[in-house]
């Protein structure tokens, strides 16, 4: 069994392999590790390797889990969906929201994060491959939507976050990636300071990079296959 240091070592190589072949500057893709499923001594392994930033997306798992590795300072962002009787908790342990795809959510975040904590920072999460998902707000309302965040108080929008259906072919993998990007282009031309396309799993990170990912959300590739909930 390779360890947790040898599979993240592995992905940062492919994300700069990947980020070289697209013409792109590696230090403009940020690697999110997604440690959900995954206890408290997984997170701690990969930390001691160097990695910062971890991707949860059940509340009580992670809140539990920040909760135990305070010490270490790391980056959490959650990234599953979010009902309305959860947001509390994400509001008051969380750096980022990526799963934001209405109002009413954001405006619960924003009223509950706590005044002494800096901004929440949010992507807007986008249904692009349409009825597959249920997840992510429609195409239609994303530049209504983001301009309704992006004034709420104690909120930071960042971007945009999407999760298409899963597909193994290469070329197939970044045609909805491309799509995101398109959008996302399309908020930045509006005048609002976005700066993060969060998209690629482990089975496309590639896909994604070449399309412009900024921040990859990496999982079973870094801790192992997860088990089914
Ligand atoms: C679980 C999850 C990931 C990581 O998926 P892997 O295939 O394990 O890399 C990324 N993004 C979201 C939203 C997830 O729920």
């Amino acid at each position: 069994m390779d360890s947790i240091a040898n599979k993240l070592q592995a992905v940062r190589a492919s994300i700069i392999a990947a980020a070289v072949d697209a013409g792109r500057c590696p230090e403009s893709i940020h690697l999110l590790a997604v440690s959900k499923t995954w206890p408290a001594e997984c997170v701690r392994a990969a930390a001691a390797a160097g990695q910062r930033a971890f991707g949860e997306s059940y509340v009580q798992e992670a809140v539990e889990k920040r909760r135990e590795l305070n010490a270490l300072g790391l980056e959490w962002h959650f990234i599953g969906p979010l009902q309305s009787n959860k947001t509390r908790l994400v509001a008051e342990n969380f750096d980022w929201v990526h799963s934001v795809d209405r109002l009413k959510i954001a405006e619960r975040l924003a009223a509950q994060r706590p005044l002494g904590m800096p901004p929440l920072n949010i992507c807007l999460q986008v249904n692009i491959s349409a009825e597959e998902r249920k997840s992510g707000c429609a195409e239609a309302d994303i530049a209504r939507l983001a301009v309704q965040i992006a004034r709420l108080p104690q909120l930071r929008l960042r971007g945009l976050m999407a999760i298409p259906a899963p597909t193994a072919e290469f070329l197939a993998q970044r045609l909805p990636f491309a799509h995101l990007r398109a959008l996302f282009e399309q908020l930045q031309s509006q005048e609002l300071l976005l700066d993060t396309l969060s998209m690629g799993m482990s089975h496309d990170l590639r896909a994604a990079i070449y399309e412009g990912a900024t921040l990859v959300r990496i999982g079973s590739a870094i801790f192992g296959e997860r088990n089914k909930l």
